[in-house]
């Protein structure tokens, strides 16, 4: 089972693809707004270790970003000994797990913060806004809306993903690097 390894230049076309929700609109607010606040950086830069992205590809994705708002010698001083920590190469070296979605699901997510899973965490009206920007309208919204509301968040992301893939799968979703391995498969054939 080799590891296949996803250049940071595909992260863009990668987001709309195959992210699940959680990591697409981190990916979008680090874009937007050049910076993530701590929760943000921990999700998505374990999510994206597990995706097979480099440790020298996000040391330099996080760089370019951050840099447009600080100068990179505060980015080297603050940020980067934290992406080198998630890959192990800090601290006490552990080789962190990007998180699941039950984790995610029950995390705390303060003002401000765009980390957590958007079907548990964002407000009702933000959340159908967000979907019809990706295109999701009409019934394929409403079922995401409607589990969403039931606190069925991961029924909600499954349906998500049959939105997003033009199927009807239904696929359990229990880990957003697993929604990212199935969407592969799918576009792979
Ligand atoms: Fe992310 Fe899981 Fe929420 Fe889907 S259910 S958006 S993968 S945390």
């Amino acid at each position: 089972d080799v590891k296949v390894t996803i250049p940071i230049e595909s992260i863009n076309s990668l987001s709309v693809k195959s992210f699940p929700f959680c990591m697409r609109q981190l990916h979008e607010q680090l874009r937007s707004v050049h910076h993530l606040k701590h929760g943000g950086r921990l999700q998505y830069g374990l999510f994206l270790k597990g995706i097979g992205v480099t440790l020298e590809d996000s040391l330099r994705f996080w760089r370019e970003e951050f840099t447009k708002i600080m100068e990179s010698d505060k980015f080297e001083k603050q940020y980067a000994y934290n992406i080198r920590y998630n890959y192990g190469k800090e601290g006490s070296k552990k080789n962190y797990a990007p998180f699941n979605c039950l984790k995610i699901i029950n995390t705390n997510v303060g003002p401000g913060e765009c980390h957590g899973c958007p079907f548990r965490h964002s407000d009702l009206n933000v959340l159908k806004n967000k979907l019809k920007g990706y295109g999701l309208e009409g019934q394929a919204a409403n079922d995401i809306v409607d589990m969403t509301k039931k606190g069925h968040y991961q029924i909600a992301c499954s349906k998500y993903f049959d939105a997003i893939h033009n199927t009807d799968l239904g696929i359990g979703i229990n880990h957003p690097n697993q929604y990212f391995e199935e969407s592969q498969k799918l576009m792979k054939g």
